[in-house]
């Protein structure tokens, strides 16, 4: 039998508290645009990881919540929605050909992040893991199209997916109220140390005075 969402959720919350106390505060340069997954997310919200709280802490748990929601409308279109189920599996079938994919397998606190670091200025890669990703993706042969009745058919389909996507959605959120007080006391002994010492050691250096000694970049 399947788990109940309540149980599903309340272990997805047990996974991601385990593996807060290894979290470190990232030390290269922040992602410039805001992640699609957890920027203003009402699963976030509902579980108290507001945006005070550092992305990689929310984004170990959005992962892990979405991961049940995927789950729950995978069921729900291979008992009910038999194009759309059509559908991915050609796309599934058309992904194993890829012998490279390194969006796939990854721990959740990485699943869904970009996969290369942000470029510098001036100074672009001279290859990127999206782009040997991309190249390969090129080379397999697309799907073959589809007709005006089958598109609209499967347009049909895949809003009911997301009309329950929507629904499951909103009762993970209702669950994740109920787990709100053991998130926010696992924040406040794993991660509100770390974000503090680091806010700490910025003021410090903020406020160092000039060093006369230190001859500066000038000086050789
Ligand atoms: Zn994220």
């Amino acid at each position: 039998m399947e788990r109940s969402l309540e149980t599903q959720v309340g272990q997805a919350v047990d996974a991601w508290l385990a593996w807060l106390p290894r979290w470190e505060p990232a030390n290269h340069r922040g992602r410039v645009a805001p992640c699609r997954r957890c920027f203003g997310s009402p699963v976030l919200s509902a579980a108290g990881l507001g945006a005070d709280v550092p992305h990689g802490v929310q984004h170990g748990l959005s992962t892990r919540v979405k991961s049940i929601v995927d789950h729950a409308v995978a069921e729900y279109t291979s008992r009910n929605l038999p194009m759309l189920q059509t559908e991915l599996d050609q796309q599934a079938a058309r992904n194993r050909r890829r012998s490279y994919r390194p969006a796939e397998g990854l721990e959740p606190e990485f699943e869904g992040m970009p996969l290369d670091p942000e470029p510098e200025p001036g100074a672009p890669f001279l290859f990127t893991l999206t782009g040997l990703a991309a190249e390969e993706d090129a080379a397999i042969p697309a799907l073959p199209p589809l007709s005006d009745a089958a598109k609209a058919a499967l347009r049909q389909e895949v809003g009911l997916a997301d009309d329950y996507a929507n629904m499951i959605g909103r009762e993970v959120c209702a669950v994740l109220l109920h787990h709100r007080l053991r998130i926010q006391a696992a924040v406040a002994e794993y991660v509100e140390p770390q974000v503090a010492a680091m806010l700490d050691d910025l003021s410090r250096f903020l406020d160092a005075p000039f060093d006369p000694r230190d001859p500066g970049p000038l000086a050789s």
